[in-house]
């Protein structure tokens, strides 16, 4: 989800329509296509039958970020961690890096030598290795695109189309903190913070949640898990927003979902400024994006299994929001007053998307 400046609606499809209108049109599949168009990462098979992961993301400044709340270490980071996390939602491990750059003449060398440090400092920890890009010059913008491939066991990878009636939905971590950081990093650069209230925050919280907005961590560990003891049937990573994402599961699956609104794991510090601005903080995990944690279906004979798991795993917090449904149920969500209502789909959209606004 972009955490840009405005953006002029278009009067075409959303971005969800324009990429199955690609793949309708233009998407090829054949024996070495595992996966093509569809999920988190593209899987090929090797002619030795090995499945390699392949994944791609653009970040553009003034849509994906701006120089005024990120620095360009913090750029290079979460443009390598939106890559990570793609192949953590595939159950891969990462594995050859290629990094395609446009920059502005405005741009030093230091400055690019920072957004390098970023990227390497999200990727070494999983022992990736930058192999190639390319370069270029652009006019006043700055356009970064990360290529990463990965590779996962034969049958073993997470998708989006596995989940089935009866599977529970988990998810992992916090939702909504990325979008709230920055919220509060917006608000900061902000001179004379129009039309806004002043919200006081706890500068710890503050800290935490712009934290989860700049350097947000990729769940590789935990897709590996996943997909090495068989326990998710399904698995996507929250880049758009819960309900965006979720979508796509129950698309790709041809299923319904219900969520559990009380369930919905949001941190204190989400709260407390859901609370300073009075927004229903449900919306922040619905909506926000960003936050990079995964969204898993499990089987109901594989929770134990999933318990066990996560037992060693200290500091990851896992939350069941919910339960797969038929196809004809839809998505809906349960109140904490028990009432269920449609889910609709308001996490980011390139094309149509708004902010959210405060209750009236
Ligand atoms: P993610 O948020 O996990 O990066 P996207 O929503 O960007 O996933 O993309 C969903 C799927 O559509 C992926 O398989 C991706 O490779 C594919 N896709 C996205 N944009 C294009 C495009 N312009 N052309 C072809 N495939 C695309
Ligand atoms: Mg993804």
């Amino acid at each position: 989800m972009p955490s840009g400046a405005s953006r002029q609606p278009r009067k075409t499809a959303g971005e969800f329509e324009l990429i199955q209108d690609i793949h309708r049109r233009f998407g090829t599949t054949g024996p070495m296509v595992i996966r093509g168009i569809g999920d988190d990462a593209a899987i090929i098979k090797s002619s030795a039958g090995r499945w390699q992961l392949l994944t791609t993301d653009l970040l553009i400044e003034g849509v994906h970020f701006t120089l005024d709340t990120a620095t360009f270490k913090d750029i290079g980071y979460r443009a390598a961690v939106a890559n990570l996390s793609d192949i953590a939602a595939m159950g891969g491990l990462p594995q050859h890096l290629l990094v395609a750059l446009a920059v502005p003449p405005s741009c030093t060398p230091v400055q690019i030598q920072r957004l390098y440090q970023g990227i390497m400092k999200a990727c070494r920890p999983h022992g990736v290795q930058l192999i190639g890009g390319d370069t270029s010059a652009s006019q006043t913008e700055i356009f970064l695109a990360i290529t990463l491939t990965g590779r996962v066991e034969p049958q073993r990878a997470l998708t989006r189309s596995g989940a089935r009636p009866g599977d529970l939905i988990y998810v992992t971590g916090t939702l909504g903190d990325s979008y709230v950081g920055l919220q509060l990093l917006m608000r900061r650069r902000r001179k004379r913070p129009s039309g806004l209230h002043r919200v006081i925050m706890d500068a710890r919280q503050s800290r935490y949640l712009i934290g989860r907005h700049l350097r947000p961590s990729a769940r590789v560990h935990v897709g590996r898990l996943l997909a090495t003891h068989r326990i998710a049937s399904a698995a996507i990573d929250l880049s758009d927003g819960l309900s965006g994402d979720l979508r796509h599961v129950c698309t790709q699956s041809g299923t319904g979902a219900e969520i559990n609104a009380p369930a919905l794991p949001i941190s204190s510090a989400c709260r407390a400024y859901a609370d300073a601005c009075r927004i229903d903080p449900i919306q922040f995990a619905l909506r926000g994006g960003e936050d990079y944690e995964l969204l898993f279906t499990v089987p109901a004979k594989k929770q134990r299994g999933l318990h066990r798991l996560v037992q060693g795993l200290r500091g990851i917090q896992f939350t069941c929001i919910g339960l797969i449904k038929p196809h004809p149920f839809g998505m809906r969500i349960r109140s904490a007053e028990g009432s269920l209502r449609t889910l609709d789909v308001t996490s980011y959209d390139h094309f149509r998307t708004k902010p959210i606004s405060a209750r009236h």
